[in-house]
């Protein structure tokens, strides 16, 4: 048996759409299926206004543009994520300010974000770890406080809550992505949500490479031209065709990707109460969205021995992430304090296979092996 960690939902149904897409005529960007993308979000979650983007971490370019940085703000953010979280920033002259994660959730920890605020701070970058909420409540008050902008990374947070409200739309903008890795995909693919009505024009230039074509396409104004900075982050409309048979399925994917996550979460609660590993923690205020399924072990060197017996069992499994502060590109550059949580959790996370198609029995056999893995140590 071989059980792979990721395996990209691909009805045939996304052919047609492709293809319809095609034979239109028109595949640029902000086409038909582009609006129907937009309208889906839009509706089903409320926000106020949505821009499909070609990735997330480009979602996140547009927002550090939003946010106007400029050489030495500061940005704090965790470093227990993905380069993505980090780079938009650094590219417009952040100073990157991590800070550490909750000791029992992998999410940023508001207390040390209050810890890190300076004169110079700008904004705060969050992210819902595998879809589980950060504290936002706490985040908001902080950044009010402070007058920061807020920006989630909701890169794993697709229809995930937070007392009630979607991931995304809670701070001043919140960028998806559709990466094949993740619940909703097109291959590679973003969307940004912006949540201040008063940014919306400018995001939309940002958008079309600083022009303002949007409005012109809306018949507002006579002529479009240049008028602030941008690049060319929206996709072709053949890429929004195909993310569009996902949105068609986004309950089926849903309901199927959750069942998943609560059937692990069974499956390994018996081994949590005999102390060999910890299930994930959810806050009360979060809510489960199917992304991925983590637990930890209790150090670098059970995870490791533990991969490889899955391996040598034919199951993909992997850890995540090498904290950004200690990476290869950054570690000369990282002055901050240790960050024990951080680095605790990247030492001792596993992530199971997870994907819409894996089989009860397969996650049977996963929990059958790491069982045998602890009761035959
Ligand atoms: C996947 C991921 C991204 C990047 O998404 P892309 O769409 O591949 O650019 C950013 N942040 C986090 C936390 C991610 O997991």
């Amino acid at each position: 048996m071989f059980i792979p960690f990721n395996k990209p939902y691909l009805p045939l149904s996304s052919m047609k759409t492709i293809m319809a897409s095609a034979l239109s005529g028109t595949i640029a960007g902000n086409g038909r299926f582009t609006k129907k993308c937009h309208r889906f979000f839009e509706d089903r979650f409320g926000f106020g206004k949505v821009l499909l983007t070609t990735s997330c971490t480009d979602a996140l370019e547009m927002a550090s543009l939003l946010c106007r940085i400029e050489p030495g703000d500061e940005v704090i953010l965790p470093s227990f994520t993905f380069m993505s979280t980090a780079n938009p920033f650094l590219l417009r002259g952040a100073n990157l300010v991590f800070a550490d994660t909750l000791p029992d959730v992998p999410n940023i920890d508001p207390e040390e974000i209050e810890k890190l605020v300076t004169p110079r701070s700008k904004v705060i970058v969050v992210v819902h770890y595998g879809g589980f909420a950060c504290d936002m409540d706490r985040i908001m008050e902080i950044a009010q406080r402070h007058h920061l902008w807020v920006v989630e990374d909701a890169a794993h947070a697709v229809d995930s809550y937070y007392r009630g409200k979607p991931l995304g739309s809670i701070g001043n903008f919140g960028a998806f992505s559709f990466h094949e890795t993740k619940n909703i995909i097109s291959g590679e693919g973003g969307l940004l949500i912006i949540n201040d009505e008063n940014q919306r024009q400018r995001a939309e230039i940002i958008w079309e490479k600083g022009t303002n074509r949007a409005s012109f396409y809306r018949g507002e104004i006579d002529k479009y031209g240049w008028v602030d900075l941008g690049s060319s982050y929206l996709p072709s409309d053949t890429i929004a065709a195909f993310l569009w048979t996902q949105l068609n399925h986004f309950n089926r994917i849903q309901n199927r990707r959750k069942k998943i996550w609560w059937l692990y979460y069974e499956l390994l609660r018996p081994l949590e109460d005999q102390g060999y590993l910890k299930c994930p923690v959810i806050p009360d205020y979060a809510t489960v969205n199917g992304n991925l399924f983590y637990f930890t072990v209790s150090s670098l060197e059970v995870r490791d021995c533990l991969l490889k017996h899955l391996k040598n069992n034919g199951i993909q499994a992997v850890f995540h992430y090498l904290p950004l502060h200690s990476s290869a590109f950054f570690k000369n550059k990282y002055t901050g304090p240790d960050l024990p949580n951080t680095n605790r959790f990247s030492n001792c996370i596993i992530r199971l296979p997870f994907f819409y198609s894996l089989r009860n029995r397969q996650m049977k056999f996963v929990v059958n092996k790491i069982n045998d893995f602890f009761l035959t140590r």
